[in-house]
């Protein structure tokens, strides 16, 4: 596989980073991942923008163009014959030596992108069996708005679901489902979809952004509030949304069966929208 790193295009075995660099020593550093379809970069505008916004956050600059940035992903889209699959995008601060403190603002960032092969993305097998979640108390820190590579608690997440037998895990705050460990969470009652509120408590998901535009057009009704783990239950319906799953249905919350317990019509017709648009939309 060929990655980019800092300006080169590089076989993996021979890209390196600093031992210093502050995404290693504190979790210092943002990330975008684009999914790719048809050898097509899906919703790339979206995630550069929020990729700007998690970089001002943290008051990191752009390290390029949106242009620019474009250009790297599809070489190595071709450099590495991607046909369906993932880019991940990382921008660190850079390397400096080991202190809390930000180093001097001209430290060269650190830029790293690499590519992911996954067939059948769009075909995903679990889209027509859906998957299933446990619930687990959402830890992570307060600005989850921000898309850092603070990952070790979804990790653990992931971790925790695998144990279970099952798929995910979605997080509960306050009584409140927040999103699952990567991705953001929706139930459907009464022909109405729900999701959380915008806030700094979830990551303002590519997917949901327009999956919510979709519905909006399609004359579906649209709640943004939080809802709790006993209404998911008790919904007809629940999925999730990410770039990487697009729209996947939830079955099971915690053992209960979600409705009838097999994927539901609303996630059915939005993963259908979603794919139509968004390949047709594609870079
Ligand atoms: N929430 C979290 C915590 C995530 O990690 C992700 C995946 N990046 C999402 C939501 C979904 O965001 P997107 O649709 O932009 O992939």
């Amino acid at each position: 596989r060929t990655v980019y790193v800092n300006g080169d295009y590089l076989p993996e075995d021979q890209a390196k980073v600093s031992v210093f660099d502050r995404g290693f020593l504190f979790a210092d550093a943002v990330y975008e991942v684009t999914s790719v379809l048809d050898g097509k970069i899906i919703a790339f505008d979206g995630h550069v923008e929020r990729l700007a916004r998690s970089l001002a956050e943290l008051g990191m600059d752009m390290p390029m163009s949106p242009e620019a940035l474009l250009d790297i992903h599809r070489e190595l889209v071709a450099r590495n014959a991607i046909d369906e699959g993932l880019i991940y995008l990382q921008v660190s601060r850079g390397a400096a030596d080991r202190d809390f403190a930000y180093p001097a603002a001209d430290t060269p960032q650190t830029v790293v992108l690499f590519t992911q092969a996954k067939a059948g993305l769009a075909d995903a097998p679990m889209a027509k069996t859906g998957m299933k979640v446990i619930s687990i108390p959402d830890r992570r820190w307060g600005r989850r708005d921000i898309k850092t590579v603070q990952l070790l608690y979804p990790s653990m997440g992931k971790m925790l679901a695998k144990d279970a037998g099952v798929h995910d895990a979605w997080m509960v705050e306050d009584g409140a489902v927040t999103e699952g460990t990567s991705n953001n969470a929706y139930i459907v009652k009464d022909g109405t979809i729900i999701t959380r509120h915008l806030g700094e408590e979830i990551l303002h998901g590519i997917t949901r952004k327009a999956v919510l535009a979709y519905a909006a057009e399609a004359q579906m009704k649209v709640e943004e509030r939080a809802f709790t783990l006993a209404e998911a239950q008790a919904a007809d319906e629940a999925f999730i949304t990410s770039a990487s799953t697009f729209v996947m249905p939830v079955v099971e919350i915690d053992g209960v069966p979600v409705g009838s317990g097999e994927p539901g019509p609303v996630a059915a017709r939005l993963r259908e929208i979603y794919l139509d648009e968004s390949r047709k939309a594609a870079v």
